[in-house]
């Protein structure tokens, strides 16, 4: 029977999660921004049978574990998984799997591409080793259902509008669509308040007759999120239309953390330590 901590981390490296009950792990198998194909859940769903209790939890960052696989059959049921694609799922010091909503591919309030982005930052960076745990959400507009703001590293879609006053027809329709109230009509003229404008871009899609139109859309980062025992808001670093961009800041928000981040600190912690203006000087 191997029970010494080496070999729970040798295990832990695989995907096993120790449970409260000996001898029994949890079997965290990778899955990135929560689209699961039909061929995955066929081969979960086996796994679960033949290794665990024939359920699966989905963890709140929108990836899959199967329970109680004894410690026994850790071996056969990590084997069976890689011979079907499904590779570990990250824990400890490592970059997680990114979570993503389903952006403009589906969802009607998308502003951009979040499984792209989501797919894109997966392979490049899954399970890369880090300080402590680093955690990245791509969400596709500021209703940020995928929470940016409690990530190390948040991308979210915004779009920001422009009014045309000779093609407006006074018909309210962008004032209803706007859950900010940024929008108000009053005896024939329409104000446009940017300060309280969120950037979502519903008035646009609202308007029938050009008369809301884009001004600018691309990308706000978030960075320093986290929830926990210590929860930290994440910090909005910029707006950006160029998604290469985006890729620089995240590869260089890497660096500094690497380079500055004292034990156990997780990026939020070492902005605060460090101060937002220098990790500002550093990434951008
Ligand atoms: S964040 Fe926006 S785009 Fe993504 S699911 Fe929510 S409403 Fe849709
Ligand atoms: S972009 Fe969104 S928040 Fe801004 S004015 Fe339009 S509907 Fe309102
Ligand atoms: S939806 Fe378009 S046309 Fe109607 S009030 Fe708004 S800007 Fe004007």
């Amino acid at each position: 029977m191997v029970k010494t901590n080496t070999n729970k981390d040798l295990l832990k490296e695989k995907g096993f999660l120790s449970q409260r009950q000996e001898d029994f792990f949890s079997m965290r198998l990778h899955a990135a921004g929560g689209n699961l194909t039909s061929d995955y859940l066929r081969a979960v769903a086996d796994a679960a049978d033949r290794y665990g209790k024939g359920y699966v939890h989905v963890t709140s960052r929108q990836g899959i574990e199967i329970p109680f696989v004894h410690l026994d059959n850790t071996e056969a049921a990590r084997n069976d998984m890689d011979s079907k694609d499904i590779g570990p799922g990250a824990s400890g010091k490592k970059i997680r799997a990114v979570v993503a909503c389903q952006g403009d591919r589906v969802c009607k309030r998308g502003l951009i591409d979040c499984q792209g982005i989501c797919e894109e930052i997966d392979e490049l960076y899954f399970a890369e080793p880090v300080p402590y745990k680093f955690k990245i959400a791509v969400t596709g507009c500021p209703a940020s259902c995928l929470k940016v703001q409690e990530n190390d590293f948040g991308i979210m879609g915004f779009c920001e509008p422009f009014f045309i006053e000779e093609n407006c027809v006074m018909c309210r329709a962008c004032e209803k669509a706007c859950g900010s109230s940024a929008i108000t009509i009053e005896n024939g003229i329409l104000y446009l308040n940017m300060n309280k404008c969120v950037s979502c871009g519903s008035c646009i899609s609202a308007c029938r007759k050009d008369a809301m139109q884009k001004q600018v859309q691309g990308f706000t980062i978030f960075v320093g999120g986290k929830v926990g025992k210590k929860p930290r808001m994440g910090d909005m670093l910029l707006r950006t239309e160029n998604k290469d961009y985006v890729f620089d800041i995240l590869e260089k928000t890497l660096e500094f953390y690497r380079e500055d981040a004292l034990e156990g600190e997780r990026l939020g912690d070492v902005i605060d330590r460090c101060g937002i203006d220098k990790f500002g000087e550093k990434v951008k």
